[in-house]
């Protein structure tokens, strides 16, 4: 592994950050936006730009109801919550077509990531969403291949993987359905996940799929929405019924002594995600970034991702971190132990992330 660009990154141009006046220490900007990092919870789906869905829309001849890219942000706005961000995500998903609508979809994002220091994706994808709309798993699995190829090949020291999610909202049945059906692909595979609505019999009716899938050898991760109903007993049905490694969100660990103490016990790696739907909502930026600093001062391995950078005003992990940084009164230690712990929590081989973490320690020591 080559750690050339790393400091070439910090001298780069930043990708603006602005966001409703929000401005940056523009020393901790540069500092932020090139220290190493891993993208550990994003959603290939939520990726999409409103420019990036006009163009695969027009290019697939779809006639939509926007006008312009405007008017897709207007749309995106019209989320507050989870299911109506659900409902929007899974509509404006509808433009993708072909394995080149996947293709370009990511190569935006990892070129975009990339300008924030990101090395390391380990993406999300949601392979139900295509099927019920008539694309094949071969469709799919081909379009990642070639965004990762031809981003493996332009950014230097950048590594992808992907995590094939099941729908919570769907049977178990359908998963394992997926699961089955995607085997001649596994080996592009790093492990499976669980999204969408958070539903009353998540997560313990996935227990056999997830049985299956680690028997194939690959790792498990769930996630467990903020302040969602049950919230306690499904943390601790990922954790104790389906065996996962990661959660992603999980800021209500926090919640419970107990929990908490078995999440740091197991070294399971919580994916926090501070970032906001496209409409205001007073107050929510301060509990989610008090949340992620709270659990990272308890000593969990809690790093920042970006969930839905394109259906969430654009904002990519390097902007969150700033975001969260100012709103929690993080310490540039708190930014620099959460880059690590990306690391640590990531799908890739102890060497990997030795030379990571090295990675790190130089670039904090140089940085100037
Ligand atoms: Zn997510």
């Amino acid at each position: 592994m080559k750690f050339s660009s790393l400091l070439m990154c910090a001298l780069a141009p930043f990708v603006s950050s602005s966001m409703s006046g929000f401005e940056a220490d523009p020393e901790l900007e540069r500092f932020v936006m090139g220290l190493p990092k891993a993208e550990l919870h994003l959603h290939m789906e939520g990726t999409v730009e409103p420019e990036v869905f006009l163009e695969i829309a027009a290019r697939n001849g779809m006639d939509m109801p926007y006008k312009d890219a405007e008017a897709v942000k207007e749309r995106m706005r019209s989320a507050y919550d989870l299911p109506s961000f659900i409902e929007m995500y899974e509509e404006l998903i509808g433009v993708v077509r072909h394995p080149e609508d996947i293709r370009d979809i990511t190569l935006h994002y990892y070129r975009k990531a990339y300008s924030q220091g990101v090395r390391r994706v380990e993406m999300y994808f949601d392979p139900q969403l295509h099927l019920e709309r008539g694309m094949t798993l071969e469709e799919v699995f081909t379009g990642l291949a070639m965004g990762k190829a031809a981003a493996e090949a332009e950014l230097d020291d950048l590594t992808i993987g992907f995590i094939m999610a099941f729908l919570r909202d769907r049977p178990a049945e359908a998963a394992m359905q997926v699961l089955e059906d995607a085997k001649p692909w596994h080996s592009m595979l790093l492990g499976v996940g669980l999204d969408n609505p958070e539903v009353e019999d998540f997560p313990t009716k996935f227990k056999e799929v997830y049985a299956r899938a680690k028997s194939y050898g690959l790792r498990l991760t769930s996630h467990c929405d903020v302040q969602q109903k049950n919230t306690i007993a499904h943390h601790w049905g990922v954790i104790k019924v389906l065996g996962v490694e990661r959660i992603d969100h999980g800021l209500n660990v926090l919640d419970d002594p107990e929990l908490l103490a078995e999440v740091k016990k197991r070294g399971i790696g919580l994916t926090g995600v501070p970032s906001l739907f496209y409409r205001e909502m007073p107050g929510r930026m301060e509990y989610r970034a008090g949340a992620i600093k709270g659990l990272l001062d308890a000593g969990v391995e809690i790093s920042i991702h970006s969930d839905d950078p394109g259906m969430k005003r654009g904002l990519y992990v390097g902007d969150l971190m700033l975001r969260a940084q100012a709103t929690a009164g993080m310490t540039r230690e708190d930014l620099v132990t959460m880059a690590k712990n990306s690391f640590r929590t990531a799908w890739i081989t102890d060497e990997e992330c030795s030379n990571w973490l090295a990675a790190i320690d130089g670039y904090v020591a140089k940085f100037e």
